[in-house]
């Protein structure tokens, strides 16, 4: 922890707690346990092709119930570990994909983009856990449902600081960056079993085995809610034993693209290498550079309108 951090901790203590303790007295003071939830969907119960990830597949709308279930499984398992404050990001599409209506009302929730911090905006050093839910493998990974890394179309490999990574790598070591572990994901076999030997022994649900691509022995969406809510407990209970997935400074991302042009014009840029005909390289000064650096060559098109 930095000496700003430390200040920050501090003054935080000063402003929001040691008031609320002198007003409560230490017998009532209540410890206030702030949960960030990021939520994807190809990991979610049941989902296993494009039918169930996007408008206009014919599963997508009740997949939109499996997902909201999954979170509020989530939500619950956060309160019964004493969570007191929520904000859970749709990660997944057009990021409107929760039924926000479902949601409780002291629940805040971020949703489309783009946004600097991709699948974990919304996070800052104030919360206590992370947790991952609906997620899958990386494109790297020979294994797992809709097994991709940000871009199923246009992205082969993302790697920090040489290591290959899944989006639950790179969205821990945002976490990580703020000082917050991550605690639990839920996801295939595949994506569980990679987070979990990346990040470290975090609580995992599997709530179906991957048999291909486009392929799972899945359980039903209520024997997967019920999973997800009891590791989401056990997760947060045991938050103080799983440290937070830091990046070492500066971090090196490289990122390969499928097709040769995205590499040779983004190389044009001075702060960017080209390490090889399909793959670039960026040094960001942290994990906040690099989630804003990743966000914008994903995003960025010049027929960007309004
Ligand atoms: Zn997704």
């Amino acid at each position: 922890m930095s000496w700003n951090r430390r200040l920050r901790a501090l003054t935080l203590l000063a402003v929001t707690v040691l008031p609320a303790v002198a007003a409560a007295g230490p017998a009532h003071a209540q410890q206030r346990l702030k949960v960030f939830i990021s939520a994807d969907m190809e990991g979610v119960t049941g989902a296993v092709t494009s039918e169930q990830l996007g408008p206009t597949g014919f599963e997508y709308q009740r997949t939109r119930e499996w997902m909201t279930g999954e979170v509020l499984a989530a939500i619950e398992g956060a309160r019964q570990a004493g969570a007191t404050e929520i904000v859970v990001a749709d990660a997944h599409g057009n990021g409107q994909n929760l039924l926000i209506d479902r949601l409780p009302d002291d629940v805040t929730i971020i949703r489309s983009w783009p946004r600097p911090l991709m699948m974990m905006e919304g996070i800052d050093s104030t919360f206590d856990a992370a947790i991952f839910i609906g997620y899958h493998s990386a494109t790297t990974n020979t294994s797992g449902v809709r097994a991709h890394t940000i871009s199923s179309a246009r992205l082969t490999g993302v790697h920090l600081n040489g290591t290959a990574m899944p989006e639950s790598g790179i969205n821990a070591a945002i976490a990580g960056h703020f000082g917050v572990p991550v605690v639990m994901i839920s996801g295939d076999d595949a994506a569980v079993g990679e987070a979990q030997a990346l990040i470290g022994p975090i609580e995992g649900a599997v709530v179906k085995r991957a048999i291909s691509f486009h392929s799972a022995a899945t359980m039903t969406p209520a024997a997967g809610q019920a999973l997800i809510r009891q590791k989401v407990r056990a997760g947060i209970e045991r938050r103080a034993s799983l440290r937070p997935y830091v990046m070492r400074a500066p971090v090196k991302l490289d990122v390969s693209f499928k097709s040769y042009r995205a590499a040779e014009i983004l190389a044009y840029l001075p702060i960017v290498e080209r390490v090889d005909a399909h793959t670039i390289r960026f040094s960001g000064r942290s994990m906040i550079e690099v989630s804003r650096f990743i966000e914008f060559i994903t995003t960025y098109s010049i027929e960007i309108e309004p």
